[in-house]
């Protein structure tokens, strides 16, 4: 591309700009937004042909003689084309502004930069350097001292105590050598000092040498040293651009927020360094099932956030199920101990409106997380679903035929699912396989009995969290104090009303 194409191109940024904030009012049904995105249409018409782009003209055309009810669509084409020519022609060329009175320097510096790969903007003047900032994304600034408007020292200040260009690394160059000038710009935030005349080799090497430790800053202060995942700081930028792509494409987007269902019991138990490696386990699997272009973060502690592009909530949702599915199937077992775990979590999933901050979906989703906390766990949910509580199961241990029918009967009229066994064996055969919200248990069973089923079970089943009551007999209060001390939440004395017993179950659910 010649060069009057490339510099044409570089402009197209404040046009972008400009088309998309009208875009966006348009979509609000602003009227008169419409009337400024055909203005800025009809300029880029006559130009685009100018400077040899006349696919520019013809789609600015369409828009500017579009009907209300083309205009939406007329104006994403044009927008979409221009953002894909300004990416195109940008590359990933990073940009370098020289602010320097002396042509002589600026031209000397451009021709070096450009040489290496930059692309470098010139300025005279700080008020030409704030202008600039304003419509590029600038990677360093190269600053010269004695500028016609105003001490370099001044506009330094400023650079670093303004929000939007204070992460900018800044070279000083000047002729001013005195020590105490070079700390000053030192301590106001500048990264290097050149003294001139400068080698332009070792200016070169350090720009370079500066911008990379600047990203690599950037990217670290985004991650998540624990998981390797991003933070809150990667995940709301990331939150910026997936929002403008979706509304670029006219595409869909959701948002998913995970809790880990008591995660605090598995710390207490088993020591931080557990915890920690639940984390990572869990950061694994989602890598494993979600799709490359889904965003995963860690929210903080042992919450997650992952953004779904071209997704809505719906399907998003089953991507998460998936990912619950395969937690509730395999029991993860512990580096260290060798304790297999069950690890589940609660979820809210919701789509994410093109207009719509972080904060506002984020708080919708997190909503919907405590739902699904509170009608169970173990479950995502979102906003389109009435909330059926997920269906809670029962083992029983308990060789007694009738009495068992009998409170299967109750249970499962209540709601419950009811898993049976006879013998004590064959019941912790399956609380070591089988994740159940709460285990009923006999005493006297033939083969493994009540006690021994219930201290195995506190010690090395997927269920050493799960309630447990003790169903004993009149007269033998004695075991009730053992039942207790071995980990029962509660008992039952035979023979018992089923009403009684439901009430103990609902009471230890909740
Ligand atoms: P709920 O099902 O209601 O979410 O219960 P919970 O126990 O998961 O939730 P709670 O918020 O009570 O506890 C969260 C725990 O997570 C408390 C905190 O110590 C632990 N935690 C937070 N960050 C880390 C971490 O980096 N490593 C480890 N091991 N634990 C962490
Ligand atoms: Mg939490
Ligand atoms: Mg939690």
């Amino acid at each position: 591309m010649e060069d009057y194409q490339n510099e044409y191109i570089r402009k197209l940024g404040s046009r972008i700009e400009a088309l998309s904030a009208a875009q966006t009012a348009l979509n609000r049904e602003n009227a008169e937004a419409g009337i400024s995105a055909q203005r800025i249409a009809h300029t880029l018409r006559g130009s685009g042909r100018t400077y040899g782009f006349p696919k520019i003209s013809e789609l600015a055309e369409a828009v500017e003689e579009a009907s209300h009810d083309q205009l939406k669509s007329r104006l994403a084409d044009l927008i979409n084309y221009l953002r894909s020519l300004s990416e195109a022609g940008r590359g990933s060329c990073e940009v370098i502004m020289v602010v320097d009175d002396s042509e002589e320097i600026r031209f000397i510096l451009s021709t070096i930069l450009e040489k290496q790969g930059y692309h470098v903007l010139l300025a005279e003047t700080a008020t030409a350097a704030r202008e600039l900032l304003k419509q590029e994304d600038v990677s360093l600034i190269i600053l010269d001292l004695i500028l016609p408007d105003t001490d370099g020292r001044n506009f330094l200040v400023e650079l670093k105590e303004s929000y939007t260009t204070n992460s900018i690394p800044v070279v000083v160059l000047s002729a001013k050598s005195s020590p105490q000038v070079k700390a000053e710009c030192y301590a106001l935030g500048a990264d290097n000092y050149f003294e001139k005349p400068v080698d332009p080799g070792l200016l070169s090497t350090h720009v370079a040498a500066t911008i990379n430790s600047a990203r690599k800053v950037h990217r670290e202060a985004q991650l998540d040293s624990l998981t390797g995942l991003m933070n809150r700081a990667g995940f709301n930028e990331h939150y910026q651009n997936s929002q403008n792509l979706a509304q670029q494409g006219d595409s869909k987007l959701s948002l998913g927020l995970l809790d880990l269902d008591h995660f605090k019991s598995i710390n207490d138990r088993y020591g931080h360094l557990a915890g920690d490696e639940v984390l990572k386990h869990i950061t694994e699997v989602m890598k494993q099932l979600l799709r490359d272009s889904d965003i995963v973060a860690r929210w903080g502690g042992e919450e997650f956030t992952i953004l779904f592009p071209d997704s809505d909530a719906a399907s998003a949702k089953k991507t998460i199920d998936k990912v619950l599915d395969h937690l509730n199937n395999n029991a993860y077992i512990l580096h260290s101990s060798k304790e297999k775990l069950r690890i589940t979590f609660s979820a809210g999933v919701v789509d994410v409106d093109h207009n719509l901050p972080l904060k506002a979906a984020f708080s919708v989703a997190d909503q919907l997380m405590y739902k699904a906390k509170e009608s169970g766990r173990n479950q995502v949910l979102t906003e389109h679903e009435k909330v059926i509580p997920r269906q809670r199961s029962i083992l029983l241990a308990e060789d007694d035929d009738l009495t068992a029918e009998f409170i299967i009967h109750r249970l499962e009229r209540a709601g419950f699912k009811t898993s049976h066994y006879l013998h004590g064996d064959e019941a912790f055969e399956s609380a070591s396989n089988n994740p159940y919200d709460l285990v009923i248990t006999d005493v006297k069973m033939p083969g493994m009995d009540g006690f021994e089923l219930l201290q195995r079970i506190r010690k090395q089943s997927l269920n050493q969290n799960t309630p447990i009551i003790m169903l004993t007999s009149m007269g033998r209060e004695n075991d009730i104090a053992r039942g207790l001390q071995l980990g029962a939440n509660d008992y039952m004395l035979k023979p018992f009303s089923p009403t009684e017993l439901l009430a103990r179950v609902h009471r230890l659910l909740k």
